[in-house]
């Protein structure tokens, strides 16, 4: 008979469930920091806080504005086509001079908003793209992890020799997992990666 603790019990849970909080590479100092998020469309309160250099940063910070202006110049008729890019507020007016005939408007641009990322290589939090902190190589593959619980749960589900279907309502974060994780064979060289990882 098998042993309780060789039976995974983990939770029923789905990867989404997870996806409230990443720990990453502080874009400052590259020490661990914290991505918080409500996961909403209100993106208002997602925050990246850095507790080694104390940097601060709120996703919607990353938001910037092109102001356009599209139309055709009421003084010389020839088409106008200017984009004001990078700007952290939208534009309500312009005041431009007339490439062609250098007449000097006030326009309304139309503002398109989009966001700015960082530039992270690899595997990257959803919500400001820095490199996660929990991942590391396993032969080949790469083994990570949005924050500490959900590598403690990663780790428990391989550690456990009998896995169960856990419900048939969705496919749960573990049974998601890639099979390199999954696999026996790996099973002590995915442990040792994961316990490595959850002292870092
Ligand atoms: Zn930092
Ligand atoms: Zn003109």
């Amino acid at each position: 008979m098998s042993k309780s603790t060789d039976r995974y019990s983990g939770p029923a849970a789905s990867t989404y469930s997870y996806m409230n909080e990443f720990i990453v590479h502080c874009p400052k100092c590259d020490a661990m920091a914290t991505v918080s998020t409500n996961q909403s469309f209100d993106t208002s309160n997602d925050k990246l806080t850095c507790t080694n250099c104390h940097f601060v940063e709120m996703r919607d910070e990353l938001i910037r504005y092109n102001a356009e202006i599209l139309r055709n110049c009421d003084n010389c008729g020839k088409q106008i086509n200017i984009t004001i890019p990078d700007n952290k507020q939208e534009t309500t007016e312009l005041q431009l001079p007339c490439p062609h005939c250098h007449i000097i408007r006030i326009y309304k641009p139309k503002n398109s908003k989009y966001f700015v990322g960082y530039k992270s290589i690899g595997i990257c939090d959803p919500v400001f793209n820095l490199p996660l902190w929990l991942q590391a190589d396993v032969k080949g593959e790469t083994l990570w992890a949005y924050n500490f619980s959900h590598l403690r749960e990663i780790r428990n589900y391989v550690s456990a020799k009998l896995r169960e279907r856990q419900t048939s309502a969705f496919t749960t974060m573990v049974e998601k997992l890639p099979n390199f994780i999954k696999i026996g064979k790996n099973r002590v060289a995915v442990l040792k990666v994961i316990d490595k990882l959850l002292l870092k």
